[in-house]
């Protein structure tokens, strides 16, 4: 039997439940950052997912995970980024709220800066949405301006649910020994799977329609959106090896969410929540909280420039903007 709790019934983003940063007073997290100072940074999207899940299905689906890792191992979970970046195919499509990549690379760049100078200096970014191209951005970015010690970490959550001893993916399709009948593209039966296990209440099954993928190359070149399927091209790595959206399914989906059931989400969501509870605590474990790896190795910035923002504006020192903005 597993310890965590699915279908999850309701949400904690209004709750005080000492999850949420922004639920949280300056004491609140004076007290947290002296127990763990990682925090959880949920990065979603509001997308077009069809008539059976709603528009912020991507950022429902890492809220749910956050919530529960943060419950078992004491960390912070930040509100989420409810607006994303978006592939080429889906430009257009009515319902999904685009931003530039840009822009969004230097909104989370700046929101790393901001919960480094308050005291969360490990981060996890956790995403299930095809944003991959533009987080590593961000934390990059963030390097760079900044070189401050501390731990960025960008989890693309889908790639943890495989069983981490044959390295299994639990998102395979029957052919190949796994559970689904049809692999995951977006909106289908996987990912609708994962949401009425995680946030059926928002989940409108009977409304569900399928659609068939759109394909402009043949098979087993462009991997799929969990990287779980066949090519070494990762699908974001690719223009023109897929119709658009709003042209080829306008339905919002991609597969078949009809097909979907929420127990063979367990498999795959009990071997993502047993990894970041892990992730989390070999961070705190490694470097407990108010530790940071080793600043001689991560930055040749003065000691002294170093030590005074690691101390803070509040506590004798400068803040991290005094380095860089
Ligand atoms: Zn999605």
């Amino acid at each position: 039997m597993s310890k965590w709790k699915f279908p999850v019934q309701k949400g904690l983003m209004e709750k005080n439940a000492g999850v949420y940063y922004q639920n949280m007073t300056s004491s609140d997290v004076e007290e947290r950052l002296k127990k763990n100072d990682v925090i959880l940074i949920p990065v979603g999207s509001t997308e077009n997912h069809g008539a059976g899940a709603p528009y912020g299905e991507d950022t429902y689906l890492d809220t749910r995970i956050c919530e529960q890792i943060a419950l078992a191992t004491g960390c912070t979970v930040a509100q989420p980024v409810w607006y994303g970046s978006h592939p080429y195919h889906h430009l257009g499509m009515p319902g999904t709220i685009m931003i530039p990549e840009e822009i969004l690379a230097d909104y989370l760049c700046y929101m790393f800066a901001g919960f480094w100078n308050t005291g969360f200096r490990k981060m996890i970014v956790v995403n299930g949405h095809g944003q991959d191209y533009v987080i590593p951005l961000a934390i990059h970015k963030f390097g760079k301006k900044f070189q401050v010690p501390g731990v960025i970490l960008y989890l693309h959550f889908w790639n943890a649910a495989r069983n981490p001893n044959t390295l299994f993916s639990d998102l395979e399709t029957k052919d190949k020994g796994g559970i689904y009948e049809t692999p995951f593209i977006h909106a289908d039966e996987v990912e609708q799977s994962y949401a009425r296990a995680l946030f059926p209440e928002l989940c409108r099954p009977e409304e569900s329609v399928a659609t068939k993928p759109a394909p402009l190359l043949p098979s087993g070149n462009i991997n799929n959106s969990a990287e779980s399927g066949e090519g070494p091209i990762k699908w974001y790595n690719a223009y023109g090896s897929v119709g658009m959206e709003c042209i080829c399914s306008p339905e919002g989906v991609i597969g078949d969410p009809k097909k979907a059931d929420p127990e063979h989400a367990r498999a795959g969501i009990e071997h993502v929540l047993d990894y970041l509870e892990k992730l989390v605590n070999d961070i705190i474990k490694t470097y407990p909280a108010g530790k940071l790896p080793p600043a001689e190795k991560m930055t040749q910035r003065s000691k002294e420039e170093i030590d005074a923002v690691i101390k803070g504006p509040t506590h004798g020192g400068r803040h991290i903007y005094t380095i860089a903005y």
